[in-house]
């Protein structure tokens, strides 16, 4: 079978709606189409939509959409052949591995890159001289040779070029080495983008190696720690530490333990805890809660007690919030970090530990409380509520939403009747996550609310499409809305099926893809009756453009006989206009 023909196999045998509920739980039926919080962006009210019928997704917050392969490619970071592969093993479809894109022998390059970069470096910290002071430091951190081998750390030797040599000589080009993120490029050529660091192998969900992690042994060196650039592999936004080795354990106890480095990871998974993952260098975001989502519906959050870890905990916890993941926050005392604490108090204090979590909700009013010395005033009471109503809007779940109310009341003294009165009040205001900036550019061409209407419901019923093909309707339309009527109109004739139109059109006008997969999850009205709406929706969309027609008309016909010109011809299509216009009245009654 023809390549094109397994990728319609596998849309035949996909059903979007099952298909995103494995990433996205909580999807839930809204008329004919589906919703929930976005898996993409961080947010509060589901703009994320799924339409059944034409076998799409759309989210109205940030304009992400496609079909069930453009779903994959996002949530798990895939390139298109990736996904199909995915989805041809999920849905029985013998693939062929022919199939592959230029895209996908890059990607296969660079793992084989990295893959051989990881041999090397563990091979390295293993048994070269210039180790020494890399496995005295391992050891002093108490890992043991079993652990080292297990997340095959390694040892990056302190000359600049001792892999770029050693890949060179395997074969891998500059080119793979330097877009692995391997090599960095120098006045003479390339020279190994790790130098004197300990590395940590990172891996994706499913144990391919994407990117490395180096902690910096000189105590001169900077920076202390460095990461993998973004590279076609590696997105730090969507990785998390340990993963492909706490994947199992994760969904078995359906918990995460999210931890802040590496090392924390490495000791835990050494001392048993095997559930335990940590962003890289970067504060949690929606991609890590996405990832989480995916294996367990609970996230305990263990942190430094500073002011700046309590800061980064309160956040992270709400962006899990955002997405349904229940995240429990817990601290150490003492200043230890987690190794320590295990290596001096043992797993099971540890594990203790783990037990005596707190919800965002009580954590932030405990935290409010001990900054307040005695008896809070009135005043200090008033903006303590006003924060907390914050986070109580924020909580998805009605029944924790009503049981945070009471907590918040009984912590601070104060009525609930009067908390729930501000939350009423309360807007829901801090976005701990900006809209990506890639959103904001990517915002869709501007069409009209009549025009969004004609294209959607176009879209559902193309064989009034003639309709719409009249040069005046045209001609009253934005150029993406002609645009798309004459794309239709191209793809009607090719032969496409409306049940595939939606998936030609966003192929055929690539930059218009954004607006056909909204218009494709949009609703219909209850009583959609597609011949009669669409003309009508055409005569209004001919009508208003008539009007303002005549309007720039009577400007143009003032201005010329101000200048004392000759405006028979301006009159004239006034005229004409104006007869047209109520034509167009008289035809409605028609309909
Ligand atoms: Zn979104």
């Amino acid at each position: 079978m023809s390549t094109s023909g397994i990728i319609e196999e596998i849309r035949e045998k996909t059903d979007i709606v099952a298909l995103v509920k494995e990433y996205v739980p909580s999807l839930k039926k809204a008329g004919r189409t589906y919703k929930a919080r976005c898996p993409f962006h961080s947010e509060r009210t589901p703009s994320f939509t799924v339409s059944p019928d034409k076998q799409m997704f759309y989210c109205f917050g940030c304009q992400s959409g496609g079909d069930v392969f453009a779903f994959v490619m996002k949530a798990e970071n895939m390139s298109f052949s990736e996904a199909a592969q995915k989805l041809a093993r999920r849905a029985g479809v013998q693939w062929r591995a022919t199939a592959m894109t230029d895209e996908d022998k890059l990607r296969l390059e660079l793992k084989k890159a990295l893959e051989f970069a990881k041999s090397f470096y563990h091979e390295q910290l293993l048994s070269s001289p210039g180790a020494e002071q890399a496995r005295k430091y391992l050891a002093g951190r108490a890992l043991s040779g079993s652990t080292i081998s297990r997340f095959e750390l390694g040892w990056a030797p302190a000359d600049f070029c001792s892999l770029v040599n050693a890949a060179r000589r395997q074969g891998f080009s500059e080119d793979i080495l330097y877009r692995a993120g391997l090599a960095a490029r120098g006045a003479n050529g390339i020279r190994d983008y790790f130098f004197g660091r300990v590395l940590f192998p990172i891996t994706n969900h499913m144990g391919d190696t994407i990117g490395l992690g180096g902690r910096v042994l000189d105590p001169q060196g900077q920076p202390k720690y460095l990461n993998t650039p973004e590279t076609p592999l590696f997105s730090k936004g969507k990785v998390l530490f340990g993963l492909s080795q706490a994947g199992p354990a994760m969904r078995k106890g359906g918990k995460a333990l999210l931890l802040e480095g590496y090392m924390d990871v490495i000791a835990c998974h050494q001392a048993g805890i095997d559930w335990a993952v940590a962003p890289l260098g970067t504060a949690l975001g929606s991609g890590h809660a996405t990832l989480l989502r995916r294996y367990a519906p609970e996230t305990v959050m263990m942190f430094d007690p500073d002011d700046a870890g309590l800061k980064a905990a309160v956040r992270g916890a709400a962006i899990l919030m955002d997405q349904g993941i229940y995240a429990g926050l817990v601290t150490l005392e003492d200043g230890l970090d987690p190794d320590e604490y295990i290596e001096q108090r043992g797993r099971e204090a540890f594990e203790k530990k783990l037990g005596q979590t707190q919800d965002l909700l009580n954590f932030q009013a405990r935290l409010i409380l001990s900054r307040h010395e005695g008896e809070m005033s009135k005043r200090e009471k008033t903006s303590a509520a006003a924060e907390l109503a914050q986070t109580i809007l924020r909580q998805p779940d009605a029944i924790i939403r009503s049981e945070w109310v009471k907590d918040a009341a009984h912590l601070l003294k104060i009525e609930e009747d009067s908390l729930r009165e501000l939350i009423n009040r309360s807007q829901p205001q801090q976005r701990y996550e900006a809209e990506s900036p890639q959103a904001r550019e990517q915002a869709l061409p501007a069409v009209d609310q009549r025009e969004d209407d004609l294209l959607g419901w176009l879209l559902k019923a193309p064989q009034y499409l003639a309709l719409a093909e009249d040069e005046q309707v045209l001609q009253c339309l934005s150029q993406s809305a002609a645009a798309l009527v004459r794309a239709m109109r191209e793809a009607l004739d090719c032969g496409v099926a409306e049940a595939a139109l939606a998936a030609d059109l966003a192929s055929r006008v690539p930059e218009l893809s954004g607006l056909v997969h909204r218009l494709a999850v949009q609703d219909v009205p209850h009583d959609f009756d597609a011949a009669h709406s669409i003309a009508e929706c055409v005569g209004n969309i001919r009508k208003q453009g008539l009007k303002s027609k005549l309007q720039s008309l009577t400007f143009e016909i003032k201005e010329k006989a101000a200048r004392g010109e000759d405006s028979t011809a301006l009159k004239q299509e006034f005229m004409r206009i104006g007869l047209l216009l109520k034509s167009s009245r008289v035809n409605k009654e028609h309909i």
